[in-house]
């Protein structure tokens, strides 16, 4: 005799897609509980039938906090406000750039001396990029080294 039916089985025959091997014809105990849990199911369709007025009273609730959100202007606000602390935080931090960088009417050597603090500024931030190695790196390094 084959295994009987499985929970997935019961419940996929419920709803017409069950396995088609002849089983339920065959074994006596799963025709029984098959016959059970469709019994139970009847019963329970019978009985979960919802009040209409505990849907109306359900419906009201609902409405009364669509139009009264629990959240102050603060909660409603805030993606503008934090748009406006971006904007604002972008301002102050590009300030001390603009003072930086030479005017148009200003002398040309001036500019120059600018310009090569700036070149020196970025070989200074090259040389160090290039020199730093988080100190994980050194033994697997010697292994390298010790090889050549
Ligand atoms: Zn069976």
């Amino acid at each position: 005799m084959a295994k009987h039916w499985s929970d997935n089985d019961f419940l996929m025959a419920t709803y017409g897609v069950g396995p088609e091997d002849g089983h339920l014809e065959a074994c006596a105990a799963c025709r029984a509980e098959f016959e059970r849990r469709q019994h139970l199911r009847r019963q329970t369709a019978e009985t979960a039938q919802v009040p209409a007025d505990f849907l109306v009273e359900q419906r009201r609730r609902i409405d009364a906090r669509v139009e009264r959100p629990k959240h102050g202007w603060m909660f409603r606000w805030s993606p503008a406000l934090g748009a406006t602390a971006m904007a604002v935080a972008l301002v102050v931090w590009q300030a001390p750039l603009q003072k930086q960088a030479p005017a148009a009417d200003q002398p040309v050597a001036q500019a120059a001396a600018g310009a090569k603090s700036d070149a020196q500024l970025f070989a200074e931030i090259y040389q160090t990029a290039s020199d730093w190695e988080p100190e994980s790196v050194t033994p697997v390094k010697a292994l390298f080294e010790a090889k050549q």
